[in-house]
């Protein structure tokens, strides 16, 4: 089937009011961002709530369809063909050439769904129903009907042309990215952080990134890896900027003066720290990590109570409740895994103690953090300052 039209389905609950107007807005604004990767020319338009996508000309189905399951708020992509009202007679013919293309096997069932949301239709939405069904049981004898769990649900829609669809591709649904303010994502090297980072940007939130690299304890591979996973995150959540972070000296120096043991808790503190003045300063309304409760020893309750005791800005951390088998899952399906695995350092690796302490004690971190001194908040400010942004897009 040569489609040209594209009928995007979208959840409409609590959006309502001119919030509708806005999400629907956004809405295409993203269809159109992530068909700019697409062959082809496409015009999105809004018709009495209804979100098309028309190729003008020459385009790749397949790569247009996979393009589209990018966009957050999109629920589903159905490929119609639209017809001009010519009668009811020229209707059934077309239907019926249109289901003997989509469907050379016609070993199914089938039922007829007709909506008017044009009441001056010289049928009823039944009366739909019945002789379009007719008709194509009198065309294809090998097809029945079931109108509780049809092979194929023939959707008709009476409209200023009429849409005629049957297939539904899903969409990734969430929000669409910009309807939700921004968030910073703490992007490690690792397989959890990319996925938080998608989970957050599906609620409808712009997502800038920072990274902490240790040079040249890790090489520039491994701070290549990061702007890969934040290329492919992306590719969902829109242009990421990236912000890169020498951490090395303040690592090094929390090294020298505090317990090695709490070298990890005092690390991710000060990580949460610098992150927390680039979210303030770049308009980020909350920090997002990858943590997950008890994968490992700075993700105990203790520890995140730990780490979290330094923020201000509220921290999502939308893997908390999960296995490490279910963030594989989503890190697979969104195309991070195969990055993520690659063996290169991380500088929480590097520093890391044989026994680091899996309940600390938020006081006497506190205590021991005492002995780190101005020179502490002299390493942030340069680390803050020499800050390197990249701007990363799909
Ligand atoms: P990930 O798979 O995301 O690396 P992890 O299981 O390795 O997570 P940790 O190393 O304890 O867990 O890190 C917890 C979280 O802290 C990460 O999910 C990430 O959000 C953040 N983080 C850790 N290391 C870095 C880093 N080098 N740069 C930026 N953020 C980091
Ligand atoms: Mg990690």
């Amino acid at each position: 089937m040569n489609y040209r039209t594209f009928l995007i389905k979208y959840a409409e609950i609590g959006v309502k009011g001119k919030n509708r107007y806005l999400f629907e807005d956004r809405l295409c604004d993203r269809i159109r961002y992530a068909l700019r990767r697409c062959d082809g020319e496409f015009e999105v338009t809004k018709s009495q709530g209804r979100i098309y996508v028309n190729a003008d000309g020459d385009y790749d189905f397949d790569e247009t369809v996979e393009n589209l399951k990018t966009v957050f708020g999109v629920t589903g992509i159905c490929p119609v063909v639209q017809l001009e009202d010519e009668g009811f007679e020229k209707l059934c013919g077309d239907v019926i050439r249109y289901i003997d293309e989509v469907y050379p096997d016609k070993h199914i069932t089938f039922k007829v769904e007709a909506r008017r949301a044009r009441k001056n239709y010289p049928k009823s939405s039944m009366e739909i129903n019945c002789d379009l069904g007719e008709a194509i049981l009198n065309a294809f004898p090998e097809i029945r009907v079931d109108v509780h769990k049809p092979d194929m649900l023939l959707r008709v829609e009476i409209r200023e042309r009429i849409n005629v669809y049957s297939v539904v591709i899903p969409g990734p649904g969430g929000l669409p990215v910009g309807t939700n303010g921004k968030g910073t994502l703490l992007l490690s090297g690792g397989i959890d952080s990319p996925v938080a980072g998608y989970m957050i940007a599906k609620r409808g939130v712009t997502i800038d990134a920072v990274y902490f690299s240790a040079p040249p304890y890790t090489s520039e591979r491994a701070t290549q890896k990061v702007k890969d996973l934040a290329k492919i995150v992306s590719k969902y959540s829109g242009t990421i900027n990236l912000h890169i972070i020498n951490f090395t000296d303040i690592q090094l120096y929390i090294y020298d003066k505090c317990p090695h043991d709490e070298l990890t808790i005092i690390m991710r503190r000060y990580m949460m720290r610098i992150a927390q003045e680039i979210a303030k300063k770049t308009g980020s309304l909350g920090l997002i990590t990858g943590e997950s409760i008890g994968q490992v020893a700075s993700q105990t309750m203790q520890s995140l109570l730990a780490t979290n005791d330094v923020c201000t800005l509220p921290v999502y951390r939308p893997l908390i409740g999960m296995d490490k088998q279910e963030i594989v899952e989503i890190s697979e399906k969104i195309d991070t895994y195969e990055t993520s695995i690659l063996p290169y350092e991380d500088c929480c690796t590097i520093f890391v103690a044989k026994h680091p302490v899996t309940k600390p004690n938020l006081n006497v971190i506190r205590v021991h953090e005492n002995n780190l001194d101005e020179k502490i908040d002299a390493l942030v400010q340069t680390a803050l300052d020499t800050d390197e942004v990249v701007e990363i897009s799909w």
